[in-house]
């Protein structure tokens, strides 16, 4: 009986397995299928994000070359820088002074446009004039300033981020020829600031920063511009350019605790991604919101990355589907625990319908019909193997009387308690059935009849002293015969045990006859 349950029970477990393993692969794919819905939105923001900003940088740079023009096609500008090639210490101070009287107008209307440094420089790439800041000039840039090292050795122009002796920023530099003769070269720049400030002007529902690589500033900076800098709020290994944090922090419209909370997630979530000083962008859920944080790494002129600019911002419709995907998962969930609930229900309702069709309802025990299903199998197997066959039919002794005396419960609970005794006491390979009534079948494949009358024996004495409060009144009469060797006849081999049982009756009961 317990063999019938696992039947269905192994069919059921094999289905949940399944199942389980087909909800794994799906949430596996779901959660792919988002991973790269997620990168791709990401890549897709990075490369937009890249886009606004190159389109700020080259129409700076476009305005730039025409501050350029008006200068390489202006004849004194042109003469002065010439001579200053030859001059002498002497000669070159008065030279500057021409220049920088020349052109301190002009600077000033560039500053007004964003414009931060406008500097001449001589072929062995000698600062010859800072027309932002006059007083400093004569340093050698060779070392420190790629861009103007490039122009000087290959007097094409050039342009990009640079960390400089007193600024940063996106410098655009320019060969200057006198007759066909490089003369030294010019740059027009603009500070990191006014790249940010443009921006934020552009670009209002985003908030941007622009921070620094540390080693970048060090080994460029002069000493005492130092002061220009601070640490950044976000990653240790950068600074923040002072005149860039006024912006921000005036156009911002992430402030205060928000902004540090902000910081906070985005420091943990990426400190070590922003190790590979590569770009990336992300998503950061703060206080139940989304923003989009966008990092752009900024390489200067040898390649080298130098800082990020990065943009925030609080993100609306871009991110449902992140929300999607648990629903979707929790949908398959609540699937696959439907099945397997499911299949729990049909497994157990097959068991039932299969028990009502083999198993006797009481006891649990084969009917009639199935004992014969399985007693003609057996028989097919001992005339190939030519083995002998018991039966046995036993029916309780005065059982009528229990009924009366106790009711027809008890009754019921006399005959489970008897039949489960003796499925104890018999082998796997016997085969036991409830014949009608209070009369049982009992078959024994593989037993001679003296065997089986032992095997009666046993079983009758088994209920005779049984001290169980079901079975302490209740006797067998026993009736064994065999199955002929010749024609294996059941229904015969039957016939004769009933008779013998009914000669255990005649002769007293509670005692085994054989025929
Ligand atoms: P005997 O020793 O000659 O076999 O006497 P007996 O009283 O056992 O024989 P009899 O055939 O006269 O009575 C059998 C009784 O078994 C009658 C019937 O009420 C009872 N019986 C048959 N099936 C069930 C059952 O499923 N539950 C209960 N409680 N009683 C049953
Ligand atoms: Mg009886
Ligand atoms: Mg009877």
């Amino acid at each position: 009986m317990k063999n019938l349950k696992n039947r269905e029970t192994k069919l059921w477990i094999v289905l949940s397995l399944l199942v389980l393993i087909a909800w794994g692969i799906t949430v596996e794919i779901l959660y792919d299928s988002q991973k790269s819905r997620e990168e791709t939105l990401l890549e897709t923001e990075l490369e937009l994000f890249e886009g606004e900003i190159n389109s700020t940088l080259i129409t700076y740079e476009e305005f730039s070359n025409y501050i350029f023009d008006r200068i390489k096609d202006d004849e004194e500008i042109i003469s002065i820088i010439h001579k200053a090639n030859t001059a002498s210490n002497g000669e070159k101070r008065l030279l500057r002074d021409r220049l920088y009287s020349k052109l301190s107008e002009n600077y000033s209307l560039m500053k007004k446009y964003k414009f931060r440094q406008l500097h001449f420089h001589l072929p062995n790439t000698e600062s010859f004039l800072r027309v932002h800041l006059p007083e400093r000039y004569g340093d050698i840039l060779l070392e420190n300033r790629e861009s103007v090292r490039l122009v000087s050795e290959n007097k094409t122009r050039i342009s990009g981020f640079e960390e400089g002796k007193i600024f940063n920023g996106f410098r655009n530099v320019y060969p200057l020829e006198y007759e066909n003769e490089y003369i030294g070269s010019v740059e027009i720049s603009m500070s990191s600031a006014s790249i940010i400030e443009i921006l934020s002007r552009l670009y209002e529902k985003s908030d941007f920063y622009f921070i620094i690589d540390k080693n970048v500033v060090e080994e460029n900076l002069f000493e005492d511009q130092m002061s220009n800098y601070r640490e950044s709020d976000l990653f240790e290994d950068y600074y923040v350019d002072i005149e860039v944090d006024e912006i921000t922090s005036k156009n911002n419209l992430i402030q205060g605790d928000l902004e540090v909370n902000l910081f906070e997630n985005i420091k943990a979530q990426y400190g070590e991604e922003i190790k590979n000083k590569q770009g990336f962008s992300a998503i950061s859920k703060i206080e139940g919101e989304y923003y989009k944080v966008r990092f752009l790494s900024i390489e200067n002129f040898k390649k080298t990355p130098s800082a990020y600019i990065i943009s925030i911002s609080k993100s609306n419709e871009d991110i449902p589907f992140i929300n999607n995907m648990y629903k979707e998962i929790i949908l398959v969930t609540l699937l696959a625990l439907s099945i397997i609930v499911f299949g729990f229900i049909v497994s157990d309702y097959h068991y039932r319908l299969r028990n009502n069709a083999e198993l006797d309802s009481l006891t649990e025990i084969y009917n009639r019909n199935k004992f014969y299903d399985i007693a003609s199998r057996e028989i097919n197997r001992a005339k190939r193997f030519k083995e002998d066959m018991s039966i046995i039919v036993m029916d309780i002794d005065y059982f009528k009387k229990i009924n009366d005396k106790y009711g027809h419960d008890w009754g019921d609970e006399v005959l489970k308690k008897l039949t489960s005794e003796i499925s104890k006491n018999i082998r796997e390979i016997d085969i036991f059935a409830r014949w009608g009534g209070e009369e049982f079948v009992l078959l024994l494949p593989n037993t001679s009849k003296e065997k089986g009358v032992l095997v009666g024996e046993k079983i009758r004495e088994l209920i005779e002293i049984s001290n169980s409060k079901e079975l302490k009144d209740i006797t067998i009469s026993v009736g064994v015969s065999e199955i002929d060797s010749e024609n294996y006849d059941i229904k015969a081999a039957i016939n004769l045990a009933d008779q013998a049982m009914y000669e255990a009756k005649r002769k007293g009961r509670n005692q085994v006859c054989s025929k």
